[in-house]
């Protein structure tokens, strides 16, 4: 067996949501939604297995989708991507697994921004890069310029984002952003910028995306997962400049060659009808208040949160003097509640008191999590 694996553990999301089953828990750990997804998507796809849409689609991704993605995001963001510089995945984790594999050759750096999504790292290490790793902290989580030039060596090649942040549920700011790009470019570096989280965004913030600032080395990620509420789906895809989307395009070749075609199609038909994700952006708002008001009653202290979603706990100022690991798992064996904790993020040196709670979840699940979390201290 390669080493690698040995330190390759299993995934905290994995591991929380097989707890809250074992324990019969209520599951705000995982960040999946029990509501949000527009029924035509489902009609729809549903439709279109049965009508025989079955077979392989193009590698690439089908050209409707590739079409829709591109009008999509001109009309959100104001992005100028040509159907061609998509490459349609299953799933954002696999178009962060294949701009990896086209991107790093042995040896290179790639800096990653702690915390981190789990996925990052070990995929990193897996396309034979080594991960230079940027610990940001609470509250503020600040990227500054001097904490990036500390990672970087001659051999840095890219640098990940992640916006909004999971797990903090932070988003970067215009000077932020600015300094990403400045960085980027002094250093010669690609950005992966994972985007996932683009549509699940807090009552009035704005969302920038790093393709619109810095189009010539930006991979953008999204996730049809995210955008509808259908977590399950596996629909991703990664943008970039024409050349570098070919190469992306023949990494994912060898990793899944395509993504369902009834899931595409569905999926395509999905974005051409934005107005079908107000009713989750109310949804997730009214939901997002609720969990913090709940929390808050029940003493907790909350950390800022401005899209995913996620809210995070400081426990330490909440008067909670175990660390996030042993909360979490007494919070899931004797109080009835899964959440993540947010040091499996970090490989370096983590932060030990902070634990994230997912509130995409219908009012009844909501209460039951605060009730458990009331009893959790
Ligand atoms: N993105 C989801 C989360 O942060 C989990 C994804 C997964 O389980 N692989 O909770």
């Amino acid at each position: 067996m390669n080493p690698q694996f040995e330190t390759m553990k299993v995934s905290i999301f994995e591991e929380m949501s097989l707890a809250a089953a074992r324990h019969g828990a209520v599951n705000l750990g995982q960040g999946f939604p029990d509501f949000g997804w527009p029924e035509p998507l489902l009609e729809d796809a549903a439709r279109l297995v049965r009508k025989g849409s079955n077979q392989y689609p193009p590698s690439r991704g089908l050209p409707v989708l590739r079409e829709a993605l591109a009008a999509f995001y001109a009309e959100r963001q104001g992005l100028a991507f040509k159907p061609e510089q998509f490459v349609v995945t299953s799933g954002a984790t696999e178009a962060i697994a294949a701009v990896l594999l086209a991107a790093l050759e042995p040896g290179d750096g790639a800096i990653v921004i702690a915390p981190a999504y789990d996925a990052y790292a070990p995929l990193i290490r897996r396309s034979g890069g080594q991960v230079q790793e940027v610990v940001l902290r609470p509250p503020s989580w600040r990227i500054d310029r001097a904490l990036l030039e500390t990672a970087a060596t001659p051999s840095t090649r890219l640098l990940v984002v992640n916006n909004p942040h999971n797990p903090t549920g932070r988003l970067l700011d215009g000077q932020e952003l600015g300094t990403l790009v400045d960085f980027a470019r002094e250093h010669d570096l690609l950005i992966l910028s994972d985007e996932v989280w683009e549509e699940v965004l807090a009552p009035g913030v704005r969302f920038t995306s790093l393709a619109s600032l810095a189009p010539e080395r930006t991979v953008k990620v999204g996730s049809a997962g995210k955008i509808f509420s259908l977590t399950g789906w596996k629909v991703g895809w990664a943008a970039a400049t024409a050349g570098l989307a070919d190469i992306i395009a023949r990494a994912h070749q060898y990793l899944t060659f395509a993504t369902p075609p009834h899931l595409q199609a569905a999926v395509a038909a999905g974005l051409g009808h934005p107005e079908w994700l107000d009713p989750p952006r109310h949804g997730f708002a009214r939901a997002r208040q609720r969990l913090a008001d709940g929390l808050q009653e029940a003493g907790y202290v909350l950390l800022p949160s401005e899209g995913t979603y996620f809210q995070c706990v400081d426990l330490p100022a909440s008067g909670i003097s175990l660390d996030d690991r042993h909360f979490a798992t007494m919070a899931v064996e004797q109080a009835g509640v899964a959440v993540i904790p947010l040091s499996p993020f970090t490989e370096g040196e983590p932060e030990r008191g902070l634990i994230r709670l997912c509130f995409a979840k219908s009012d009844a699940t909501i209460d039951a999590g605060i009730a458990a979390m009331a009893m959790a201290r």
